[in-house]
């Protein structure tokens, strides 16, 4: 069921996939990349006959890289970017929805960080509150997390569902966690893949395009992105991630979505884990009403503007203590259990996954075969960790990867023994690394020591990293 104002839903048979018009000879692929590379503006029909070629094989891999690069270096009109949206979404199914549901039908989506473990816990914390989340996500990009990749770390989690298992999801669940595939917005799983490889995964017109073809396909009434900032995220410069914040809020009015855009900050990893079984062994931890602050805190606040946003709370400050109730008192984690064994794991390993202690937990989940811990070069508060060299170093050790497709290990990864602001002791344990080959490099070593950043003032509470939130243009501040 599509928000009001959205175009009319399209199944590929509806829209003749995502041609662009009958009866006129579609311009060649090397025209429209020159066309984009000296700053032209590319029609409806030349960015749908575009999506066309991407999609029936036609475009060879180079025409897609030039014209990912051009687009990346000329930047799109808000025109373009809403019709490269609109191709993208019709390039598969669209979602329906009974009309009941239309107010619940809320997400989140992330601009890609390190340790970003939020949607495990903000699906089935939304779900428990009353909302329906058909959250299409992603995998990991460049240095990023993928959230599809944490998920299937759990043995038998299978993110490809069906139209109708998605419909089935969330009557029976409330929410799902799912992959774009054949069906679901194919053209975003090539160019999103292409993007990766071809250093053009920061442009403005590309995300916005990326993420809210997804989010038209799923026929929401509500979206908030965060959009991250800071050293370890697409944009490090706030105002750059303040421009991509922006195009979504208003590319979403366009498409009749309403777009909220979190800017959140990303120097430091989110919480204390990185790498797949150890950010889901933390999401766990934070579905048992404990785990790290900054985490819970922006589970809370983005949830709490989601059912603002959506009507389902009166004010902000009413929906960021729903979603912590559903935190505390186990009902997100009762979804996320009934999640897991919806989207095929063994009810009797969701069941101890989501009720065993930590420990218990880490012997369910495949880990690495080894661990080093890194001790502080000296005294000091710590002012930062840098998540960059962090998550490039766990890149090199198989928590990524370099090319499409390619396997990735699922226990490597760090826990971050400290946190951000308190006092360390030169020779304490910092980070502990787990590695399933041989011993870091002495390289590695360094770059991680690096990361480390020590300072001589006073220790400090560590700020939460949720800076502002950019409201659509209709909603009214309480
Ligand atoms: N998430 C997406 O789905 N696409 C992007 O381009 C970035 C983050």
């Amino acid at each position: 069921m599509a928000a009001p104002g959205t175009p009319s839903p399209s199944t590929p048979e509806a829209a003749g996939a995502v041609s662009g018009g009958e009866g006129r000879e579609p311009k060649k692929l090397p025209e429209l990349i020159r066309l984009k590379r000296d700053g032209g503006h590319l029609s409806e029909a030349d960015i749908r006959d575009f999506v066309q070629a991407v999609m029936d094989g036609s475009a060879q891999d180079t025409q897609v890289g030039a014209m990912l690069m051009a687009i990346r270096l000329q930047g799109m009109d808000p025109e373009e970017t809403s019709v490269l949206t609109q191709a993208l979404a019709d390039s598969g199914q669209q979602l329906e929805w009974p009309k009941a549901w239309h107010q619940q039908l809320v997400d989140k989506h992330s601009t890609g960080g390190v340790g970003d473990k939020v949607s495990l816990v903000l699906a089935p914390a939304l779900a428990a509150c009353g909302c329906k989340v058909p959250m299409i996500s992603g995998r990991g990009l460049g240095h990023t997390g993928g959230t599809l990749d944490k998920l299937e770390s759990i043995p038998g989690f299978t993110v490809t569902q069906s139209p109708e298992q998605i419909l089935r999801l969330l009557e029976e669940v409330g929410c799902c966690i799912v992959g774009q595939s054949e069906k679901l917005v194919p053209a975003d799983g090539i160019l999103y893949a292409a993007r990766d490889v071809t250093a053009t995964v920061d442009s403005v017109p590309l995300i916005t395009a990326s993420i809210l073809s997804k989010k038209v396909v799923e026929g929401l009434s509500t979206l908030v992105v965060d959009v991250k900032f800071g050293g370890a995220a697409v944009f490090p410069d706030q105002e750059q991630a303040r421009e991509l914040a922006n195009t979504l809020v208003r590319a979403g009015v366009g498409l009749g979505l309403r777009v909220a855009a979190a800017l959140t900050a990303m120097d430091s990893p989110l919480g204390r884990s990185v790498g797949h079984t150890l950010e889901v062994e933390e999401a766990l931890l934070c579905l048992d009403g404990a785990g790290p602050p900054d985490l819970r805190d922006l589970v809370i606040r983005l949830g709490g503007a989601i059912l603002w946003l959506s009507g389902l709370a009166e004010t902000q400050d009413q929906g960021v203590a729903r979603v912590a109730a559903a935190l505390d008192d186990g009902s997100a984690l009762r979804r996320f259990q009934l999640m897991l064994s919806a989207q095929g794991v063994e009810p009797g390993l969701a069941r101890a996954l989501c009720s065993g202690s930590p420990a218990q937990r880490r012997q369910l989940l495949p880990h690495a075969r080894e661990q080093e811990e890194l001790l502080a070069p000296a005294d000091g508060t710590v002012e930062n960790v840098l998540a960059l060299p962090l998550a490039r170093v766990l890149h090199e050790l198989g928590a990524g990867r370099s090319r499409a497709g390619q396997p990735i290990r699922p226990g490597v990864g760090a826990e971050l023994l400290v946190d951000v602001g308190q006092w360390l002791y030169r020779g304490t344990p910092w980070l502990r690394v787990h590695l399933d080959g041989p011993a870091l490099s002495d390289q590695q070593r360094r770059a991680l020591q690096g990361a480390l950043v020590l300072s001589d003032r006073a220790p400090f509470k560590a700020p939460s990293p949720f800076a502002e939130l950019i409201l659509p243009p209709t909603v009214v501040h309480p």
